[in-house]
């Protein structure tokens, strides 16, 4: 059963059909399983990545994760690269639009440290955790869509670890 694979399941009885688990980790397994991100990309990570993601290819909506189009109906916050200086306080504002509990996954070398542009750039921020929080980094020029799935895959794990409740 997958729940008792994920660590859902605290307690099973083996005469009735009694399962026990704690609230918190309830919640945190349909989180899990629900994760809406917010549509928006800076640079082309976006195409080259994430917008892989939504053809039937990849179908990332098999894993229950789609897009929302405002930052009220989101929990994930995908930086898909180059975050410039201009475009950083509207990064920070979508952010802190999101209702609580909230993630971010930095995709690509521009969005973990500036990539390319750290050097001899001006206008790039080096690194998105410098405006935001950031749990999970995904790293490549652009990283591929499967890495892009892994890196959503590690922040279930997160999620199911840290026992976000609230
Ligand atoms: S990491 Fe590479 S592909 Fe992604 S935004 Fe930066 S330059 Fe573009």
């Amino acid at each position: 059963m997958g729940v008792v694979k994920e660590g859902l399941i605290r307690e099973q009885s083996p005469d009735t059909n009694i399962l026990l688990t704690k609230v918190g980790d309830l919640l945190n397994w349909s989180r899990k399983n629900s994760l809406w991100w917010l549509a928006f990309g800076p640079a082309c990570c976006t195409i080259e990545g994430l917008m892989c993601l939504n053809t039937p290819r990849f179908d990332l909506e098999r894993f229950g994760i789609m897009p929302r189009y405002t930052p009220r109906q989101s929990d994930l916050m995908l930086v898909t690269g180059t975050v410039t200086h201009n475009l950083a306080p509207m990064v920070k504002q979508l952010y802190e639009q999101m209702p609580e509990p909230k993630f971010v996954i930095a995709v690509g070398a521009c969005a973990i440290g500036g990539g390319p542009f750290y050097y001899d750039c001006y206008n790039v921020v080096r690194g998105v955790d410098q405006i935001v929080p950031v749990d999970i980094y995904v790293p490549g020029c652009p990283p591929r869509p499967e890495a892009l799935i892994h890196g959503i895959e590690m922040l279930k794990q997160k999620i199911m670890a840290r026992g976000k409740t609230d």
